[in-house]
């Protein structure tokens, strides 16, 4: 089942995506919830971030080549740093060129989106936990990260997290593990072409080493790193994230007023 955020005249809400139309779901999906019937066209609404975190919490260097490309070794621990609440924007939200950068990367991720509060997840019970995927662009503005000792500018600023442009609840960590493809194109030419199946620590693991530290609550986004082939960005470019089995994240670059 794919569930979407959207606003229709003003009105905010949940909606269950079947082909070209919207399910209007009575209540929220992280609780029992039923189908009102009511169908809205999905060219009529605009798609909102699927969730709202209350943190996303992100893990580099979780694929090999990735790191090998830009010169980091896989690290014994996973190397972890947060992104905003205010860095998430949803599918077509223009990302805003940050002014102290001169190098703004793509980075194409699949992202965990966590149903129920949890801390401290025994690995076996990691996949009860998670309401579903979604697609994520880890923007980052590289030369920040070059020359700061936290992220946190440079992964963090407004814009910086799309995601969407739904969550996938159909899949499970067996099929993330099988391998989906995570794709980046700019303006239409292939960019970034991995398998979720080549992460160095698969969906599990993190949950067990996030956890082990932090309580993740409903709507809470865990980005598990992403494949080789990042690169710049430009104003102007069209940025899409497409996984297999989820859908397509697409998001334009712009001059930040
Ligand atoms: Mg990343």
């Amino acid at each position: 089942m794919r569930i979407a955020r959207f606003s229709i005249d003003g009105n905010v809400g949940f909606g269950v995506v079947e082909g070209d139309e919207l399910d209007v779901i009575k209540g929220h999906p992280f609780a029992e919830f039923e189908r009102s019937g009511q169908k809205v066209p999905l060219d009529k609404v605009r798609l909102l971030p699927p969730v709202l975190p209350n943190k996303v919490v992100a893990i580099g260097r979780n694929y090999a080549e990735h790191a090998a490309e830009l010169g980091n070794a896989v690290p014994d621990v996973p190397v972890t740093f947060f992104k905003p609440s205010t860095s998430v924007i949803g599918p077509g939200d223009p990302i805003g060129y940050p002014s102290f950068s001169q190098e703004v990367h793509h980075e194409a991720e699949l992202a965990v989106v966590i149903g129920r509060m949890c801390r401290e997840v025994p690995r076996e019970r990691a996949k009860d936990v998670i309401l579903g995927y979604t697609c994520a662009n880890d923007i980052t503005a590289r030369d920040v990260q070059q020359r700061e000792a936290q992220w946190a500018r440079a992964k963090g600023f407004d814009g910086s997290c799309p995601l969407g442009p739904w969550v996938e609840t159909g899949l499970d960590p067996a099929d993330i593990a099988a391998g989906l493809a995570v794709q980046c194109t700019v303006n239409g030419e292939q960019r970034q072409l991995g398998r979720t199946s080549d992460m160095v620590r698969p969906v599990e693991d993190l949950i067990v080493h996030i956890t082990e530290a932090m309580t993740l609550l409903p709507g809470d986004v865990i980005l598990t790193g992403t494949p080789a082939g990042v690169g710049p960005l430009n104003v102007g470019d069209e940025v899409a994230v497409t996984i297999e089995g989820i859908g397509t994240l697409t998001n334009k670059v712009i001059k930040r007023g």
